[in-house]
């Protein structure tokens, strides 16, 4: 593969741009590599500047439940924007993704929209400070909630790469009411309720956590955190930005059969459109202005195009249930395939999964937490990248990620990347 125009578009995007790219992610930095510049992608390809073509397992961070712009999804587009791109008034439609929403999450009565996955927990932990009248949230290692002060303490994704898991430019005193306890751990969770439950405003979890690798949740830890929560009069918050609309329909709750007091949206609900949403019972939802006093606002909030191709994938995933079957077996596949490989090869390492979310760890198992998602051979993961790169097999190019399928990735792309998947393996460890 030759990566030329990339690597000159990096140079001139370096220029302008902090380290050339608008999320830190997308440097490959952590991979010691140049990143690829996107040209276009349909279905599980993507290509880049160059022409070259992957079977894309990043999917834009998971919104593309359906694969990259199914043909259907730019229908009426064009026209809508001609009737405008954005009023600054309200909308139909926004009723109707709404509605779409409230139906599909038995645990909510309302939903307001934002624009990102980072507004939609930001604005959610503000209600429930207003609701509850404290201050402190609860937060866990290893989960990442987007980039607001209070909660990038000990978190995960790009921060945990890049090794900032607790960002400077955050003060302390914005921080000393974000409380962090060990995924999983329902011990931890005690001991911390028992000090200062009084005074927790909220918890906030990934019910399966998608950013230190893909570590699910166990059934006894969610519903765990729904029995303290209750008993402390908590507000527990799912931030399903991840997990929304991609585990099930109804999502974590049709998952872990466990209902939050809030729950968060983001990306999969515009389908790769600049949204988010949060949304929880009427009587939290009340306290949102301009019902409620706790401000929170947003001019692009609702945006009628993102609205336009949110509702067409939301929709499509409703009537098309069977989409799920089909997401798990793809996963289960992918997982299989590269569990044989290792065992193969004689390779002592962990695939987790959940549905449709895979991630190769480069250390023995099992994976629970933060603790052991940070035990992975980052050396090996970063080897493993680039050897899959150069077969046309896009991941994520930092460890604590997932791998994301959508419906579009077919069986013959995913035999393709278990065979990439050996071969890789297989030249990282000279074998
Ligand atoms: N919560 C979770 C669970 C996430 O994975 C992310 C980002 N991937 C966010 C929040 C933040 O979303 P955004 O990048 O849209 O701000």
């Amino acid at each position: 593969m030759k990566y030329t125009k990339s690597e000159q578009l990096f140079k001139e995007a370096e220029k302008y741009i902090p380290g050339g790219v608008n999320s830190p992610v997308r440097a490959f930095k952590s991979v010691g590599l140049a990143p690829i510049f996107a040209d276009k992608a349909h279905g599980d390809r993507l290509i880049d500047v160059d022409g070259n073509e992957y079977i894309d397992y990043i999917c834009s961070w998971g919104p593309l439940m359906l694969g990259h712009s199914p043909d259907f999804m730019s229908e009426g587009l064009e026209e809508m924007a001609k009737r405008g791109t954005s009023y600054g008034v309200a909308t139909e439609i926004e009723i109707e993704v709404a509605k779409i929403i409230v139906d599909a999450y038995p645990a909510i009565d309302q939903v307001r929209m934002v624009n990102s996955g980072t507004e939609a927990t930001m604005s959610a932990l503000r209600v429930a400070r207003g609701y509850t009248n404290r201050n402190k949230i609860l937060k866990f290692e290893g989960c990442y909630h987007g980039h607001s002060d209070g909660l990038l303490v000990q978190s995960g994704s790009g921060t945990l790469t890049f090794g900032v898991p607790t960002s400077p430019g955050v003060p302390a005193d914005v921080v000393k009411n974000t409380l962090v306890c060990r995924y999983n751990d329902m011990d931890d969770v005690r001991r911390v309720f028992e000090e200062q439950g009084d005074d927790i405003a909220a918890v906030i979890v990934e019910t399966v956590s998608g950013n230190m690798g893909v570590v699910p949740g166990t059934q006894e830890f969610i519903q765990g955190l729904r029995d303290i929560c209750t008993e402390y009069k908590t507000v527990l918050i799912f931030d399903e930005v991840i997990t929304g609309f991609r585990l099930a329909y109804n999502s974590s709750i049709g998952y872990f059969g466990v209902e939050p007091d809030m729950v968060c949206f983001g990306k999969i609900i515009g389908a790769g459109m600049p949204v988010g949403a949060y949304g929880a019972k009427k009587e939290i939802m009340s306290c949102v202005s301009p019902v409620g006093p706790v401000y929170q606002a947003g001019t692009l909030s609702g945006n009628p195009l993102a609205m336009f191709l949110g509702k067409k994938n939301l929709e499509t995933l409703r009537d098309h249930k069977d989409i799920y079957a089909e997401l798990d077996r793809k996963g289960k596949m992918l997982q299989e395939g590269i569990q044989n490989n290792l065992k193969k090869l004689g390779l002592d390492y962990t695939v987790n999964r959940a549905g449709s979310l895979v991630c190769l760890f480069f250390t023995s198992g099992p994976v629970q937490n933060f603790d052991d998602a940070t035990k992975s051979d980052i050396d090996k993961f970063n080897q493993y990248f680039k050897e899959m790169l150069d077969r046309g097999i896009l991941i994520a190019p930092s460890q604590y990620e997932a791998m994301f399928l959508s419906y579009a990735h077919t069986d013959e792309d995913i035999e393709h990347t278990i065979k990439c998947n050996y071969e890789a393996l297989k030249a990282c460890h000279n074998l």
